[in-house]
């Protein structure tokens, strides 16, 4: 069995490769582990939809997107920040741009060939790459153990050891969070893993299911406390999803965890103000059904229209103040969130308090973390693998301090 592996890096995904950039350019001998059979299937799954890779936004704004632990985010963005990211993007070939919304995506590449490029680039660094290896934690010297494609239990010694295991959605991609126990077990502190960036379930008549699941509203505002999103909405058997309901489902998820239902609160006109549509609501409305007059006057239409129907009482369909009042401000009523491995992220982790500013765990040493397994969450917009991407380049330097080695400079 190998034996001279000086860092072992276990999970290949974006935080590990970084991890495994930094370290491999120093000229340290890496071993790469991943429980599944290929690499990055994560990183493949986010260039499904369009690889945001990062966003474009003023620095302070940016660490303002990770809440809580901006201040923290704030730290690891100016070790390795979204211009460095592009910076280095472009040594591998692989040119980004600025999208209308300030996100940043690759110009021409795909994930695949992102990842592709990436692991050949690692390959030519002497990285060793050992697939189907499932951590199983530690062995009696502290190395990582590993369970082998048969069963076979495998060990490895380092001189330090990046777990970049990921969160806990997506199990399908390999982040399974079955790695916690290994680490409740070493009395690490991890919060509890919680859907984020996820969809919101309501509780739809048999009549609207049937009839308006798959079904747009376009350009709405949604509201939940201070918080605002505005764009399009899908309708699903389930409830919501898109873009703007993964924004505000951060906020929904903690309040649903003290009751429930929670009003989402939708806006169908967003370009009219209250006393404008009061206005318009106010005309004759001849014989004509409800349905025709809220098309004419105000071009509801459709979907939403039906939306106003499913949540309105009749009291309120027919009192032009209360309508307009519900158009504006419709309450969705949200009983939960979609579960945690539909969710485009995960909240929750090992918390920040168990590892040190290079990201080794305290009660650990010459163990240290690195992306989504971390307690942080972050809207969609380039910041989850930002957060990756610079949370794995500070665990590198992290790993070379350690070692007493300098990074390439
Ligand atoms: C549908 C979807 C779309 C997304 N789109 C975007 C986007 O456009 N922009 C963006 O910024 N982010 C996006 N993300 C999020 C982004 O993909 C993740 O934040 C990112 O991949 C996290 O990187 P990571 O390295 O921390 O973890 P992962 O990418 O999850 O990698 C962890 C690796 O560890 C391996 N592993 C786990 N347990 C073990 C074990 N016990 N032993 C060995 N290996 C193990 C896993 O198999 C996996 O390969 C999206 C996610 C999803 C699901």
């Amino acid at each position: 069995m190998k034996d001279e592996s000086k860092v072992a890096i276990v999970g290949c995904g974006p935080a590990g490769m970084m991890a495994a950039t930094v370290l491999s350019e120093a000229g340290l001998a890496v071993d790469i582990f991943e429980a599944k059979a290929t690499a990055g299937r994560k990183f493949l799954v986010a260039g499904r939809g369009g690889l945001n890779l990062t966003h474009s936004e003023e620095a302070g704004r940016f660490a303002a997107r990770y809440g809580s632990k901006a201040e923290i985010f704030s730290k690891l963005l100016g070790v390795f920040s979204p211009d460095d990211l592009r910076a280095w993007l472009q040594t591998l070939g692989i040119e980004t741009f600025i999208g209308t919304s300030g996100r940043v995506f690759p110009k021409d590449a795909k994930a695949q060939d992102i990842l592709k490029i990436w692991l050949e680039a690692l390959g030519r660094r002497g990285v060793t790459f050992h697939y189907q290896h499932r951590w199983q934690g530690f062995s009696k010297t502290g190395g990582p153990l590993f369970l082998g494609a048969n069963d076979e239990l495998l060990e490895f010694s380092s001189q330090a050891i990046l777990l970049a295991l990921g969160g806990a959605s997506w199990p399908q991609t390999g982040s399974d969070g079955s790695w916690t126990s290994l680490l409740t077990a070493k009395e690490v502190r991890i919060e509890p893993f919680r859907p984020a960036n996820c969809g919101l379930e309501v509780e739809w008549s048999d009549y609207f299911r049937t009839h308006f699941s798959g079904k747009p509203l376009k350009n709405v505002l949604l509201r939940c406390g201070d918080q605002q999103a505005t764009g399009d909405v899908m309708m699903t058997d389930h409830g919501l999803e898109g873009g703007p309901v993964y924004a505000l489902s951060g906020s929904l998820r903690d309040l649903l965890e003290k009751s429930s239902p929670v009003p989402l609160l939708l806006d169908l006109k967003r370009d009219l103000p209250l006393p404008r549509l009061q206005e318009k609501l106010q005309q004759h409305r001849s014989k004509e059904s409800l349905a025709n007059f809220l098309r004419k006057t105000i071009h509801l239409t459709g979907p939403a229209y039906s939306l106003l129907r499913e949540i309105c009482s009749p009291e309120e369909l027919q009192n032009t103040a209360l309508l307009a009042e519900r158009i504006k401000n419709l309450p969705i009523p949200i009983t939960r969130t979609r579960p945690l491995a539909e969710a485009i992220s995960s909240a929750g982790g090992i918390a920040f308090a168990e590892v040190n500013e290079d990201l080794m765990l305290r009660k650990l040493p010459g163990v240290f973390v690195a992306g989504e397994m971390l307690d942080w969450e972050a809207p969609t917009g380039g910041y989850l693998l930002q957060g990756a991407f610079s949370s794995g380049y500070q665990a590198a330097l992290g790993i070379l301090k350690w070692l007493g080695q300098q990074p390439q400079p």
